[in-house]
């Protein structure tokens, strides 16, 4: 199908992007790779009158080291976020979720603020930026706020953003021994589970661990009685076996549909768990 007719504005600057967003008064949307809003427009599941490109602003994308964190601009394409030599070396796990997202031409123009703000509930990146305790920083007419990844994703396609906000950048500490674990659904791509794990262990104990799961409900979500299963325990493949079994089995719902049964997805759910969990503890 065909979109409905709509303006097109670029953005210069961030301050720019906000004015022009409070001005449209709710019935622009904000552009960055297009990767999911374009689809939605041709389906007519999206009717925006006015479209305010943002892929241009100065400084919405790169990665960057800020006082012993790492902030990741929202206009950051997939690919860069994939082959970044800070995130492979400092957070694998995010590296990781941003190269199991779909094809090179999806990765090379899709965003991580666009996934973010999109919050498909099978998409990679809420599941990482759970397990590495993401803040999201936010921009809108009223000034800046800052969310918690454990706040921000709140449904199905539903994040703790207004629609006069812009998702500037996300910002977290390493996590060295982290990896992220996905089943595909052949197709598309997209998640039909994940699972993103980080471990902050020493001398082969585990002090905590946080897991982030996609694919399996409206939103992600952390797998917090795993998490909990494995503190204080040493890092093994035994104790990650034990730790997981039940792991999807808990779960008080699962998603069912065409790619996959509720529960050939509970059973994925232990099976993707222990593999991200042996992913980050190979990294230590
Ligand atoms: C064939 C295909 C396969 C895919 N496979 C996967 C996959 O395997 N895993 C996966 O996770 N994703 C997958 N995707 C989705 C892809 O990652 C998209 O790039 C992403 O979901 C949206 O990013 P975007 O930059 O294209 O955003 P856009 O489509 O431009 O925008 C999406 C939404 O976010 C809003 N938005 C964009 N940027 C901001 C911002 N900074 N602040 C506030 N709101 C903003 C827009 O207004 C819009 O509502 C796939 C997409 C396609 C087309």
């Amino acid at each position: 199908m065909i979109p409905l007719p709509f303006e097109y504005a670029r953005a210069a600057t961030l301050d720019d992007a906000v004015a022009k967003l409070a001005a449209a008064n709710g019935r622009a949307k904000l552009l960055a790779g297009g990767h999911s809003l374009v689809p939605l427009m041709k389906l007519r599941l999206a009717e925006p009158t006015v479209l305010i490109d943002i892929a241009r602003i100065p400084g919405l994308s790169g990665i960057r080291e800020k006082d012993g964190r790492i902030e990741i601009g929202a206009g950051t394409v997939h690919h860069e976020v994939a082959s970044s030599a800070l995130l492979r070396e400092q957070c694998p796990v995010v590296a990781d979720a941003a190269a199991a997202i779909g094809d090179p031409q999806v990765r090379n123009r899709g965003t991580l603020g666009g996934s973010l703000a999109h919050a498909d509930p099978s998409a990679d990146y809420p599941a990482a930026m759970l397990a590495v305790d993401a803040d999201m920083h936010i921009r809108g007419p009223k000034g800046s706020r800052t969310v918690n990844a454990t706040q921000f994703f709140r449904g199905l396609f539903t994040v703790d953003l207004a629609a006069d906000e812009i998702l500037v950048s996300v910002e977290f500490s390493p996590a060295r021994a982290s990896a992220y674990a996905k089943l595909y659904q052949r197709a598309s791509h997209f998640a039909i589970v994940g699972v993103a794990a980080a471990l902050d262990a020493s001398n082969g104990t585990i002090r905590s661990a946080r897991i982030g799961l996609t694919g399996a409900g409206p939103a992600a979500i952390r797998l917090t009685r795993v998490e909990e299963a494995l503190a204080g325990k040493p890092a093994s493949k035994e104790v990650f076996a034990t730790a997981t079994k039940d792991a999807g089995a808990h779960l008080q719902s699962v998603t069912a549909d065409i790619h996959a049964s509720e529960q050939y997805r509970r059973a994925m759910i232990a099976v993707f768990a222990r593999r991200a969990l042996e992913g980050a503890i190979a990294r230590m």
